[in-house]
């Protein structure tokens, strides 16, 4: 890897789509290295959520006016584009969300309460998110079931040769993240589907951080669930996706209830609307929905089709480059990793680090990460994390880098 010389799409062409980066924050110009807790919209995006606000609005499947009826196909597009970004097999795999999180939820509840019973195994890694803890936790409680922990070494790569060991017959779901949000580990999710399903147990991959990086083709990799949020992957907050196989949704009982889930309903008993809607109780958030399928058209930009090159070259510079650093320790090391560095500066307090880049006009994640687990694996309270995105640049990295020593040198 070369540090100057790193193959790059029009990046500053692709910059100017977003606004919001030519900015000065405490005078300084803004190096937006946030990416993982929520990325920028292009003005694409933004153009098209306006669009509804301004001109078109109507409750969507529920009028047949002239604004209903126009939400409606744009929110019926979107989750066309939706199903065509992941390859989906139909739309109605494709449930809109307020996000991974939600997402998650949703199949910890409906998948466990009809598949999970007392003595039953759900397994997660040690590197998730606090989003694919927590819900798992709270459904093996009310079920009576055990959480079950693939861990990973200090090298942050999962220890993949004991998943055979806890698989068995009691396990009845895997819950794996597809990139880690502090280790920045691309986690082997096609090897660990298929040993799952070696033992017909079904595989949900957490998205969050995999789709701002990759195209998933969920029929390829054959997994049974992936979710993800919008707000990562330059589109709006508040929306989401959960794909799901039909097989599960079919048999899935609905989440919430409310209006447009319903089939038929009586004082005494309602039936259920059919898949995608069956999950999707209420009004939907439709302009986020919109807003994001803008967001997916705008990453199928050809210009954009180097951006993974583009930004494991990223990567590679700010690793190199934060690697010359004394005393600096990364945490995360895995041959696979994608746009995320976490790390911590002997001697200075994340926090501190956190609030002199700021005034530098550098904004990077501090604290821990909303994955305590992975903090108390290194036995830390805290971290920094820099994350990357397309339009990142070298020269960005680099003033990130002279901003570190000039830090390390204060302290
Ligand atoms: N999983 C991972 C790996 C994440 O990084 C995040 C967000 N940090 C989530 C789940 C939850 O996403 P959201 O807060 O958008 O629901």
């Amino acid at each position: 890897m070369s540090i100057t010389n790193i193959m790059i799409p029009d990046i500053l062409k692709i910059r100017k789509d977003f606004p919001i980066l030519d900015q000065k924050v405490n005078g300084k110009p803004l190096i937006y290295l946030d990416n993982a807790a929520t990325s920028q919209r292009p003005q694409q995006v933004i153009d098209r959520i306006n669009e509804f606000s301004l001109r078109i609005n109507g409750n969507i499947h529920r009028a047949t006016h002239f604004f209903a009826n126009k939400t409606t196909e744009a929110y019926e597009n979107a989750r066309e584009t939706l199903r065509s970004f992941l390859n989906a097999e139909e739309t109605a795999e494709i449930i809109f969300t307020h996000g991974a999180t939600e997402s998650i939820n949703l199949v910890a509840h409906s998948f466990g309460d009809l598949f999970i019973h007392r003595g039953d195994e759900v397994i997660v890694t040690e590197m998730e998110h606090h989003a694919n803890i927590v819900p798992w936790q709270m459904m093996c409680e009310r079920r009576g079931a055990k959480l079950r922990v693939l861990p990973f070494g200090d090298d942050g790569v999962l220890q993949l040769g004991l998943l055979d060991e806890l698989l068995n017959e009691k396990t009845r779901i895997v819950a794996v993240a597809h990139v880690s949000n502090v280790l920045g580990t691309v986690n082997p999710i096609a090897e660990i589907i298929s040993k799952a399903h070696l033992k017909n147990i079904p595989v949900l991959i957490d998205g969050a951080q995999g789709a701002p990086h990759f195209k998933t083709d969920v029929q390829e990799l054959d997994c049974d669930f992936y979710v993800f949020s919008g707000h990562k992957m330059y589109g709006p907050t508040g929306i989401g996706v959960l794909y799901g196989k039909r097989k599960w949704l079919d048999q899935m009982p609905p989440f919430f209830g409310g209006g447009e889930m319903i089939d038929r309903v009586t004082m005494q008993k309602t039936t259920y609307n059919e898949i995608p809607y069956k999950f999707e109780a209420g009004t939907p958030h439709y302009v986020g929905a919109i807003g994001l399928a803008a967001a997916v058209d705008y990453l199928n930009n050809p210009e954009l089709s180097l951006i993974n090159h583009y930004e494991n070259d990223l990567l590679s510079q700010a690793t190199l480059r934060l690697k010359q650093i004394e005393g600096l320790k990364i945490y995360g090391e895995a041959p696979e990793k994608a746009g995320v560095l976490s790390f911590n500066i002997e001697g200075i307090h994340p926090f501190d680090l956190g609030t002199l880049l700021d005034q530098m006009g550098i904004a990077v994640r501090t604290g821990r990460l909303c994955a305590d687990p992975v903090m108390d694996h290194y036995g830390v309270e805290n971290m920094v994390r820099a994350s990357f995105a397309f339009y990142n640049t070298a020269e960005e990295i680099e003033t990130f880098y002279k901003a570190l020593i000039r830090l390390k040198a204060m302290f």
